[in-house]
């Protein structure tokens, strides 16, 4: 199964991958998470794209390509994967065409979870990630039991630097501006399925299952 996850910052893409992940046994290929793997390592390419994620921006197309074509490479993604994150652009989107023609490969659904820009602020503002092993709390609707601590691992929990109001505010102008028009790409190919986003995450859940069974 090969699945893309399109949907506004905030939406729920990373915490609906990880039980996708679990129950159909793919991969997840987050981007974002690559990106900030290359940026605590302080490797020349998360330098590069520090500051375009940290004002909200994209990081441009090329190294993003870059990044996910080397992944393809790596048999790891052969069982099958869940994109999270990517592609975000037009050019993007032809890339990852190319990389499926090339790997003989043929997407199965594109999932769009949507949610209103109201409760993507309220979410992302108040979201804090296990700084190990990357589980995902809401201060709000899904709170550690111990403040700043995760529940799983005892590990710290982090604020994302881009996860600041004035920052999420550019995130969902660029969502609009350069990633929504995706849906109309994939509308084309037959692929897209509108998912409800609001709720809780066992019933958004439930709703990308019947989606895709
Ligand atoms: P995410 O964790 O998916 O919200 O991504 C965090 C940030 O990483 C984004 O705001 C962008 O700056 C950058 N990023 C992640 N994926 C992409 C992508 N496919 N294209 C461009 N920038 C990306």
């Amino acid at each position: 199964m090969r699945i893309i996850l399109l949907g506004p910052p905030g939406a729920g893409k990373g915490t609906q991958a990880k039980l996708i992940v679990k129950d159909y046994h793919i991969q997840q290929l987050s981007t974002g998470d690559l990106l900030r793997e290359h940026r605590n390592q302080d490797s020349d390419l998360g330098n590069e794209a520090k500051h375009f994620m940290d004002a909200g921006n994209l990081v441009p197309d090329g190294i993003i390509l870059g990044m996910v074509a080397a992944e393809f490479k790596k048999p790891y993604l052969d069982p099958g994967y869940i994109l999270d994150g990517f592609p975000r652009t037009c050019p993007q989107a032809q890339g990852l065409d190319n990389l499926l023609v090339d790997h003989n490969q043929k997407l199965d659904h594109v999932l769009v979870l949507e949610v209103p820009d109201e409760e993507l602020i309220r979410r992302l503002t108040a979201r804090r990630s296990c700084s190990k092993c990357g589980y995902i709390y809401n201060l709000v609707f899904n709170p550690p039991q111990a403040e700043g601590i995760c529940d799983l691992d005892g590990a710290d929990l982090i604020h994302r630097s881009d996860d600041t109001e004035a920052t999420v505010q550019n995130r969902l102008k660029v969502y609009q501006k350069q990633t929504k028009p995706l849906i109309d790409h994939y509308e084309q190919q037959g692929l897209v399925r509108h998912i409800d986003g609001t709720g809780d995450v066992k019933q958004i859940y439930q709703r990308i299952l019947t989606a895709i069974s």
